[in-house]
């Protein structure tokens, strides 16, 4: 099996090791991963300036890796367009270092990256521990290493599982729907040396169950579960299409 791994942490991070190490036996992994942290980039890509690649030894031995001065979907554009020797049987983002659970997914480089691996065909995997505070991410590369052979002939090359690891021992798994996260107090609002007001953006979540309990990844996480959040990218609202024709026509006929 050909594994390509990709992140929003930078090629260094202790997550993407830890990966690493729970699926080295498992085929030829390839890395093709930011240079610096690049978390919260969402699905940005880069079209202003050049992209430049660096070969990478990294500390876990894989096929090949590189270091990309772009996005997690840069990376993971130009590694399946010209990097790879071969196109891969699937595409893991991870093992991000905190959590990637409701609204995050849209603005997630980790997400990102599994999103751009579904866009040109490969089913994908964003795998996320969901705590800052510590980092073991031993736990979480043994579920991946579990289910990553299983992949290949039942995961659909449109959809990508958005996993999040809780901290510690987990209960065990359920499968789940996006929560509704939002942020509050988003705004740090400060004064720099020279007067001049700054923003600096941060905020704490704040959960809102207001989807059927027991069933958003937010609260599995939070009951100590993995998460699994099977994501598709059509956003289409199918069932407002209708609504929206009607509403238009009326307001056509009365200009009449
Ligand atoms: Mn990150």
């Amino acid at each position: 099996m050909r594994i390509l791994i990709s992140n929003d942490d930078g090629i260094h991070a202790g997550g993407l090791k830890a990966l690493l190490e729970s699926l080295q036996d498992l085929g030829e992994i390839f890395v093709v991963a930011p240079d610096r942290e690049r978390s919260a980039t969402g699905h940005g890509i880069t079209v202003d300036r050049p992209l430049r690649i660096t070969p990478i030894c990294l500390p876990v031995p894989v096929s090949r890796a590189w270091a990309v001065d772009g996005t997690p979907a840069d990376c993971v554009k130009l590694a399946v367009e010209d990097l790879l020797p071969e196109p891969p049987h699937l595409v893991i983002a991870g093992i991000n270092q905190g959590p990637n659970l409701g609204t995050d997914v849209l603005y997630s480089g980790t997400v990102s990256a599994a999103i751009e691996g579904v866009i040109n065909g490969f089913p994908s995997l964003a795998v996320s521990l969901a705590t800052y505070d510590q980092m073991d991410f031993s736990p979480a590369g043994q579920f991946i290493r579990e289910i990553v052979p299983a992949i290949k002939d039942n995961l659909p090359p449109d959809i990508l599982l958005n996993i999040n690891v809780p901290a510690g021992r987990s209960k065990g798994r359920r499968i789940t729907c996006l929560g509704n996260r939002r942020y509050i107090n988003i705004f740090h609002k400060r004064t720099d040396p020279r007067g001049r007001v700054y923003y600096w953006m941060a905020g704490e979540p704040m959960d809102l169950d207001d989807k059927e309990p027991g069933n958003t990844d937010v609260e599995a996480v939070r009951n100590q579960y993995i998460s699994i959040t099977p994501i598709q990218l059509d956003l289409t609202n199918y069932r407002a299409m209708h609504g929206v024709e009607n509403w238009l026509s009326a307001l056509t006929q009365a200009e009449k």
